[in-house]
């Protein structure tokens, strides 16, 4: 089977970067082993204001604007709506809070999404003695739909192959790679926190941050937006709600576990006034990079390798912009910015 593309990885990266095959009509086959599941329990909110200190995400009003007709079109694709736009409303813990808004406002990308007026009503079950602020622009992705329905779909177009990538089966020639059967053009790489076992790219500098969350059932909090205070709670219908999230960065296994559970509650209990009952959890890693920017481009000794990871915290706005410069590196030979390009990590350093 002659191919132009194999990728590894079906996670926000893998399916961001298939896209973009299709889109221009790149043939091409999936491996995928179900052994990290970050894109799958993730909140998939998406919002370029950093919330702990009213700063713009780096490029973040840029990516979004790329991405939410990229989720469109795959929804269009699907007939099926994978994107719920909100309101997101910031608790403030005290009078701090209410200035650093309004100084934050007189930036000019932050005033695309922060509301100038503080609401200083009380919302039923939620805890906010010192007012809310409101975002709009904001919204979420349910990326355990996508990713679902996504493979689903490669899996019946025979373009997807249920099966661990293994590494030491890929044969690196001059004009092609070949892998068992498979003869590519080149490979892509998007494993995730599973590049760790990549003997090729292991060597970046990539931590994971493990992140856990919760679902609850609460029937007397009847919020329809996202509320973000020591935790989020993310309205998903049904009287239940995403909340979360844990960040523990020594931990690397993607089990659930006590203390995650515990410090969710106690941060909830600092957040909402109102029973409830805990219906689910769940903890994936989150592919995070020492510099916070993600990885992107091609291994410095083989060409024909190339890798799309480093999503960290925020993949749902990110993956759509790299999938395209690193799919516009590859086939049109544009440059790839600097921040993102894997070559500021030379491999002799780290080694
Ligand atoms: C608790 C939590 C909450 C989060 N909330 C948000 C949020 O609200 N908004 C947001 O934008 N982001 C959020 N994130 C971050 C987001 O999930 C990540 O940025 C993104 O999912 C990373 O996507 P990825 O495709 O790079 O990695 P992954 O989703 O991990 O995908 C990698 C895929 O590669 C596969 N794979 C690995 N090795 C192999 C192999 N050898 N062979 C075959 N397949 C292989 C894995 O099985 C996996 O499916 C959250 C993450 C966590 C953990």
């Amino acid at each position: 089977m002659k191919l132009d593309y194999i990728v590894v990885g079906l996670g926000l990266a893998g399916l961001a970067f298939v896209e973009e095959l299709e889109k221009h009509g790149k043939s091409y086959v999936v491996f995928e082993n179900n052994s990290q599941n970050s894109s799958s329990v993730a909140g998939g909110t998406y919002n370029p204001v950093i919330l702990k200190r009213f700063t713009p995400v780096w490029n973040g009003h840029e990516q979004l604007e790329y991405a939410l007709p990229f989720y469109e079109k795959i929804s269009d694709k699907f007939n099926k709506n994978f994107d719920t736009k909100f309101i997101t409303k910031k608790v403030f813990n005290s009078i701090g809070d209410e200035n650093n808004w309004f100084t934050a406002l007189d930036k000019p990308m932050l005033s695309n999404y922060m509301k100038p007026e503080i609401i200083k009503e009380k919302i039923q079950g939620v805890i906010g003695n010192f007012g809310f602020g409101e975002l709009s622009g904001t919204g979420r992705i349910d990326t355990t739909d996508l990713i679902k329905t996504y493979r689903t779909s490669l899996l019946e177009n025979n373009k997807l192959i249920n099966e661990s990538f293994e590494y030491n089966q890929l044969e690196i020639g001059e004009n092609n790679l070949r892998y068992n059967e498979v003869e590519a053009q080149r490979i892509v790489f998007c494993e995730g926190f599973g590049l760790k076992q990549n003997p090729y790219f292991n060597y970046l500098p990539l931590n994971g941050t493990k992140g856990e969350t919760m679902t609850i059932h609460a029937p007397d909090l009847q919020i329809d937006f996202l509320l973000k205070s020591a935790v989020f709670v993310l309205p998903l219908g049904n009287d239940t709600y995403k909340v979360g999230a844990t960040f523990n960065w020594t931990d690397k296994t993607q089990v659930p576990t006590e203390e995650g559970r515990k410090e969710l509650v106690e941060k909830l209990e600092k957040t909402i006034s109102v029973p409830f009952t805990i219906i689910d959890q769940t903890a994936g890693i989150r592919p995070t990079v020492k510099d916070r920017r993600p990885l992107v481009g091609i291994h410095p000794e083989y060409s024909k390798l190339c890798i799309l990871n480093g999503l960290g915290t925020r993949g749902v706005m990110i993956a759509p912009t790299v999938a395209k410069n690193l799919f516009n590196h590859l086939e049109n030979g544009q440059e790839l910015d600097e921040e993102i390009n894997i070559r500021r990590f030379l491999k002799e350093q780290i080694a």
